[in-house]
């Protein structure tokens, strides 16, 4: 993951926690809040039960006369009160009650406004004589309870004793607050007598209480009715608005929660997008892949298998560096959509970077499908592609690996592809090849060849052979060409062609190279008339200090520059095309010359040669074999040979193994001739018989052909 990417991911989920944070404070503490004021209201609400409960007696006796007093209340009132001009309505205000015992007679008062009550004390003592009375002999007390509902607590009641009083006189009913009683009923402490009783009139209600401290059963009540019901009555507000308080807050922490996700995902989907994507293709790049190959792996039923393609493309360099990186990028996606295309949907393609693409392919019991496919894809790569004005083929050469034949593990599945890649790459390209358990054989030997070329020159088991090359009489040796050969101790001569590409990739072939120049400038003195043709690969060509090396080994050396011929191939024009004519300009400079090897054979084109300042053109032993046997190599010598002419190039023909190719050769105007037709690769020791028994050209090598 880029960093970048990481940081904003860190950023956003930093910034997100803490708002999840926030948000779940906010709700914590509003639930606090409310199990804080429930608990405070149901505390509170326990203690007043519990005072309004004590004494026991007192709620006994409530309970024991609230429904006949009630009863008897009631009736007295629609006797009384009902009807009564000047009564006012008792209408107890909802969702409150109060009780008002009066254990004793029920008074109803006049209703002079203003005034006392007359013979209150009296009267109360008289109640309080009667009950104590009732219940000295067991009698339920003649009192009457009084229980409204109401707002405000409110309540009074007076006797049910028929006092004939005159009319006008009410029961009295005032409102008053719990809370406006509380602190009077706490003062009589209920161990006293209190006694409510009040008359109102219409324009003046008043409230009294009267108390006596005589231990009379007297008692004043009041409870709420079914204060538990009432108490959450009450809290239902608070809680409705708590609740909904809490399920907005829970509704926008869930929203924003979600929204953070979303926020988060998105990023961190960019990211992981970025981390795993290839920009240019779409494609999952190198980790994308790993990932989606593990998976693979583990959800593979038993009966099913999952293939590994490694595909490598065969010529891709030569676009990206003969046609610029546009044109390479451009044949990457076309590549991409081709392998689409082939692969349908469900196979995961990746690009591993470069010219890499991998493929991951689940099938029930079907490796020949897998590798089906791995043709498929080889032979469409080999088609042209068309980028523009450009037509490039490139080819690709693809190595199959199976789970669980050729392991069941990511790592060891990409190795395997790889190894077969590989191994399709070198068995000519453009090939699907299956991994084979010899193959890795064949890497243990790579392995071994790798440790051995590495003693190789300690060990004196190097060697340099030289093939003479001749005149266009092929009488006249011209020059040699110095090739390599390794004298393995039990292997035996190993030809270069085994072991140079080795040597490339193990970066061995710098101390190798530099010692072939040094020993071919050496053994060259012998033949001072001759021409020295030494190989030099890629890999040396592209080290910086290559024309500064050669000059100083030939100078050391003390050859004449001029007899130097320094050979590379067409893949380092391509990779590089500017600073190899840089290094063929500097080579040539320093009186060296320069010789295209195995023309042909790569991309460059005919005209492309234009650019490149060779001495000399060298045409590959492909086109020499093939001279009557395909249609086309004769107009192809023709067309080269020309080219090469016209350009001031001495054409040299390879390979050249019989008198007919030479004669042909010859005729279509080629200058120098290689081959076993005339001479072999020899140690130098058997050239030098070799030369005595032909003719040596005049050094003819002061000027350029
Ligand atoms: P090359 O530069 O094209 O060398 C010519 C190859 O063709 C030599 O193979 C030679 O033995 C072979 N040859 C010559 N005449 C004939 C013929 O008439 N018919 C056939 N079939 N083959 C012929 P060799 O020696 O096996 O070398 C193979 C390649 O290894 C060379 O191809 C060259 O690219 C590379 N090489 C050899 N020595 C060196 C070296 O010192 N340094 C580097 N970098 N590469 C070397
Ligand atoms: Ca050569
Ligand atoms: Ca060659």
């Amino acid at each position: 993951m880029p960093n970048s990417g990481k940081k904003e991911v860190e950023t956003a989920a930093a910034a997100m926690r803490q708002h999840a944070q926030i948000v779940l404070s906010v709700v914590v503490a509003g639930l606090l809040a409310v199990l804080v004021a429930g608990g405070t209201l149901t505390a509170r609400q326990a203690d007043r039960q519990a005072t309004e409960a004590s004494p026991r007696v007192a709620a006994d006796l409530f309970e024991q006369w609230r429904v006949e007093a009630k009863v008897a209340l009631l009736g007295f009132l629609r006797e009384h009160v009902d009807g009564q001009s000047g009564a006012p309505a008792v209408n107890p205000p909802r969702g409150m009650s109060a009780a008002l015992v009066v254990a004793g007679r029920v008074t109803i008062f006049p209703t002079a406004a203003g005034q006392g009550i007359p013979g209150e004390t009296a009267i109360l003592g008289q109640a309080a004589a009667r009950i104590k009375a009732d219940l000295a002999a067991g009698r339920t007390p003649a009192s009457s309870v009084l229980e409204f509902k109401g707002d405000q607590g409110n309540l009074i009641l007076v006797e049910p004793v028929r006092r004939p009083q005159g009319a006008g006189h009410v029961i009295a009913v005032a409102p008053v607050s719990l809370e406006t009683l509380a602190p009077r009923f706490e003062r009589t402490g209920l161990q006293g007598l209190a006694v409510l009783v009040g008359s109102v009139t219409e324009d003046q209600p008043f409230l009294r209480i009267g108390t006596t401290e005589d231990g009379t059963p007297v008692m004043l009540l009041w409870s709420r009715i079914s204060s538990a019901t009432e108490l959450w009555q009450s809290l239902i507000p608070l809680m409705v608005v708590a609740l909904l308080a809490m399920a907005a807050a829970i509704l926008l922490s869930v929203r924003f929660s979600r929204r953070a996700g979303q926020l988060v995902g998105e990023i961190e989907t960019q990211a992981f997008d970025r981390a795993t994507r290839d920009p240019l293709t779409g494609l999952h790049n190198r980790s994308g892949f790993k990932m989606r190959l593990d998976q693979a792996l583990e959800r593979r039923l038993p009966d099913a298998v999952v293939g590994v393609l490694y595909l490598d493309l065969d010529r891709f360099k030569e676009v990206n560096d003969g046609f610029g990186h546009e044109a390479g990028d451009a044949l990457l996606v076309a590549v991409t959509e081709r392998l689409r295309r082939i692969c349908g949907a469900n196979v995961l393609i990746s690009r591993l970077g470069g010219d890499e693409f991998a493929v991951v392919v689940e099938r029930r019991v079907d490796p020949a499908s897998v590798v089906a496919l791995g043709d498929a894809i080889s032979r469409e790569l080999a088609l042209p592609f068309i980028l523009g004005s450009i037509e490039a083929v490139i080819g690709g050469s693809v190595g199959i690996a199976i789970a669980p034949d050729d392991g069941d593990d990511s790592t060891g599945l990409v190795r395997r592809a790889d190894i077969s890649m590989y191994r399709a790459k070198t068995a000519g390209r453009g090939l699907a090849v299956r991994f084979d358990p010899s193959m890795e054989d064949e890497i243990r030997r790579r392995k071994m060849m790798e440790a051995e070329l590495r003693r190789a020159i300690d060990r004196n088991q190097l060697a340099v052979h030289y093939q003479p090359f001749l005149a266009s009489d092929g009488e006249t040796v011209v020059g040699v060409e110095a090739l390599l050969r390794w004298n393995h101790p039990t292997e035996g001569m190993i030809a270069p062609s085994f072991f140079i590409n080795l040597a490339e990739e193990t970066g061995q072939i710098g101390e190798i190279g530099a010692w072939v120049m040094r020993k071919a400038l050496e053994d060259a003195k012998r033949w001072p008339s001759l021409k020295l043709a030494i190989n030099v690969s890629p890999v040396q060509f592209r080290a910086k200090d290559l024309v500064e090396k050669t000059v100083a080994m030939v100078r050391e050396a003390d050859i004449d520059p001029r007899r130097v011929e320094i050979e590379i191939t067409e893949g380092v024009l391509m990779e590089d095309a500017e600073s190899a004519i840089a290094i063929i300009t500097a080579l040539r400079k320093a009186d060296m010359h320069v010789a295209l090897d195995d023309f042909g054979t790569g991309y460059a084109s005919l005209s492309y040669l234009r650019r490149f300042p060779f001495d000399k053109l060298k045409v590959d032993q492909a086109f020499v074999r093939n001279l009557g046997v395909t249609a086309g190599s004769a107009a192809i010598i023709h067309s080269v040979v020309s080219l090469g002419r016209s350009l001031g190039m001495t054409v040299h023909a390879e390979g050249v193994e019989t008198l007919e190719q030479h004669i042909f050769l010859r005729a279509a105007g080629c200058h120098d001739f290689q081959g076993y037709y005339f001479a072999r690769p020899m140690p130098a020791d058997e050239l030098d018989i070799y030369l005595t028994r032909h003719s040596v050209a005049l050094p003819r090598f002061g000027m350029r052909a």
